[in-house]
């Protein structure tokens, strides 16, 4: 076991620097000596690409405008979309809602947000999380990376982790205690092969009882869902099949992708994190369970424990489980929408009475129905 050369024991350790990790590592005090580590190689492109639309709801907006934050041009891609077409297979009913959705290129926004973290912290990439365990005094955690073919111990007073859905942080806080009810995420990327750029919507309960979307992305179309584990390649290549009956232009796929995605049911779902251990963002579960948004929650909830830590707090778990209720609710009454969008009968009642949708004066890209 090898130790780096710098250092080896740090006030915090923030393990991913996905949005909620790069958030909290820019946010955190001067005062504090912080090492962040993320899997994904730095540096110039390739390597490991978070599987994500990429579209920055406007809760997202609302916490970068919170920050003072504004989007360069190199984050955005073409087109931005304002109507999502939401079809349900089983009634074969079509409409169109309004929606604000900043349309991204997600490589470029986590990198981006990567690049405000100030110099003081020490950013390790390439750096993949392995273990943590109580240091000998219990008041604080050893922590081991693998970085370069070697494995480095570092310690820390907290560890934070902000690596998402399949978080090795919360397994190693919670064991098998850390269960949340969790779908696999497969997308695949196509040429755009559609008359005009669009965004939509799939309800197919054949194949999921969660949802899957198709995104016009700079010349490419997206199309994925998060399907039950079970099958979930075989029910995504039915849905696909399906799709091509209401005009989705599938061709080879250029690039596919899968990961999991986790779907909070109730209001004790989610973990906060214990002893001195705290979860960010997906990690904790902090995804929304009707429409999988979770760039919104991942900074939000960095800004609620970046407070937490800047300001001292003597229980400082105790207070991020008070303060994150306000999240925890957001995620419970996006559960309750959740019969309106996903059970048939309430779905085709919303669809047909045309509530709060749109009247489109042309239909776009070539996708009528066949
Ligand atoms: C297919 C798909 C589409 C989605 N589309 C949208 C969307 O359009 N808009 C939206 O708001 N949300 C979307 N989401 C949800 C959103 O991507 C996540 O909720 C959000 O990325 C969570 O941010 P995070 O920082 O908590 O975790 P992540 O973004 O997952 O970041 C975790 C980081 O931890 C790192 N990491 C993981 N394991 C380790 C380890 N062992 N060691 C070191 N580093 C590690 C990873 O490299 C990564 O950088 C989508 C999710 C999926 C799966």
């Amino acid at each position: 076991m090898k130790t780096p050369s710098t250092p080896s024991c740090y006030d915090i350790i923030i393990v991913g620097l996905g949005p909620a990790g790069a958030t909290l590592a820019r946010l955190l005090s001067p005062r504090f000596k912080i090492l962040a580590i993320d899997k994904k190689p730095g540096g110039a492109q390739g390597g490991f690409k978070k599987p994500c639309g990429g579209l920055l709801a406007p809760d997202a907006q609302n916490v970068l405008a919170r920050f003072g934050l504004t989007l360069p041009s190199h984050v955005l891609v073409s087109p931005q979309i304002f109507a999502v077409r939401t079809i349900d297979t089983t009634t074969r009913l079509i409409r169109y809602y309004q929606r604000f959705y900043l349309n991204l290129d997600r490589d470029r926004f986590d990198r981006w947000l990567i690049s405000l973290i100030p110099p003081r912290v020490e950013v390790r990439q390439d750096a993949c999380f392995k273990s943590l365990a109580r240091n000998a005094g219990g008041a604080g955690y050893d922590v081991t990376y693998h970085q370069g073919g070697a494995d480095f111990t570092v310690s820390a007073k907290h560890v934070v982790g902000a690596d998402g859905a399949s978080s090795a942080v919360r397994g190693a806080l919670y064991g098998a205690r850390q269960n949340i009810r969790h779908y696999v995420a497969i997308q695949q990327w196509f040429r755009d092969e559609h008359a005009g750029p669009f965004y939509s919507c799939v309800f197919d309960p054949d194949t999921t009882d969660c949802y899957a979307w198709g995104l016009s992305k700079n010349g490419h179309f997206i199309f994925g869902g998060a399907f039950p584990p079970k099958n979930c390649r075989a029910r995504f290549e039915r849905l696909k099949e399906r799709m091509r009956q209401f005009g989705f232009r599938l061709g080879e796929p250029l690039k596919t992708e899968a990961c999991m995605v986790l779907r909070p049911s109730g209001l004790f779902d989610c973990r906060a994190g214990r002893a001195g251990g705290f979860l960010l963002g997906e990690a904790a579960g902090f995804i929304s369970p009707s429409s999988l948004e979770g760039i919104s929650y991942a900074m939000a909830s960095a800004l609620t424990l970046g407070k937490i830590l800047n300001g001292n707090s003597r229980a400082p778990n105790r207070v991020y489980f008070l303060r994150t209720i306000p999240i925890r609710l957001r995620l419970f009454i996006k559960n309750l929408k959740i019969p309106f969008m996903y059970f048939k009968p309430l779905r085709r009642l919303v669809m047909a009475t045309g509530i709060h949708s749109i009247d489109m004066a042309t239909a776009p890209g070539s996708i009528s129905e066949q």
